[in-house]
């Protein structure tokens, strides 16, 4: 069977109440569940990750996860936590966190932290804007291959790697789908060229920036990515699962 899609929602910071979440994580389990090409993953808030319920074809995500396994960290959440209330899956380096002071090497530690604990990182890369000459492509470049760190050739099944151009990033539109999937090939090949081409084949590319039901089925089919990680519209059902009925059906 070909491999699932992955539609990842990152809720960021909401919604403001428990009662709304609980909306929202009910209403896009409906329909998640139903869908057969789709892994949807549902990354809220800590606060509110027991509401997802977890179910054939709809997992739990993180926001964020810290790098130490155990201690006086105050605030923060290990990937054995994660671990322990079934969290399949942890975003890393989003640019929100970057811009809160998480550089590559902290991105790298967290990214091997999650991969030890047996969750699987969406390591989210992007440049800041485009340049004429290309600059970005080695601007990209060098943010993955200081993102991965140590990730052992072994562990490289275990990567989701999610490009979202900063530009694109609560934006008013989205990248075309021809330039998704010219960095697509882009990063492929640069996972190739650390890892192999058959690991770099099994890693899941997906896209984010200004996803909506309108842009989502050409973005991936044209784009040819393996999914999408959706920011606004994850946390407004009715837009997050046109785009969850779209994807399904490519
Ligand atoms: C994001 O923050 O990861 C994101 C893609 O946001 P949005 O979909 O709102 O552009």
């Amino acid at each position: 069977m070909k491999k699932k899609y992955i539609i990842a929602g990152n809720w960021k910071m909401n919604p403001q109440t428990v009662e709304e979440a609980k909306r929202i994580a009910t209403q896009v389990k409906k329909v998640a569940i139903k869908m057969k090409k789709i892994e949807t993953v549902a990354c809220p808030p800590f606060v509110y990750s027991n509401l997802i319920k977890v179910d054939d074809g709809f997992s739990l995500g993180s926001q964020d996860v810290y790098f130490e396994q155990a201690g006086s960290f105050t605030g923060e959440v290990s990937a054995e936590m994660l671990k322990s209330i079934g969290a399949k899956y942890v975003i890393v380096g989003h640019a929100e966190r970057r811009k809160m002071g998480d550089t590559d090497e902290v991105v790298a530690q967290k990214l091997n932290s999650a991969v030890d604990a047996g969750i699987q990182p969406i390591l989210c890369v992007g440049e800041k804007e485009r340049d004429q000459n290309g600059d970005y492509l080695g601007v990209l470049k060098n943010q993955i291959g200081a993102s991965l760190g140590k990730l052992a050739r072994k562990d490289v099944k275990q990567l989701v790697v999610a490009y979202e151009p900063l530009w694109a990033i609560g934006a008013t539109s989205a990248m075309t789908p021809a330039d998704v999937h010219e960095t697509a090939l882009f990063i492929k090949k640069v996972l190739s060229d650390t890892y192999g081409q058959e690991y770099a084949l099994s890693v899941k590319i997906l896209y984010g920036g200004s996803v909506t039901f309108k842009n989502a089925k050409d973005i991936v089919a044209l784009g040819q990515v393996d999914g999408l990680l959706v920011g606004r519209e994850s946390v407004n059902p009715e837009g997050f699962n046109l785009i969850l009925k779209e994807i399904d059906g490519i």
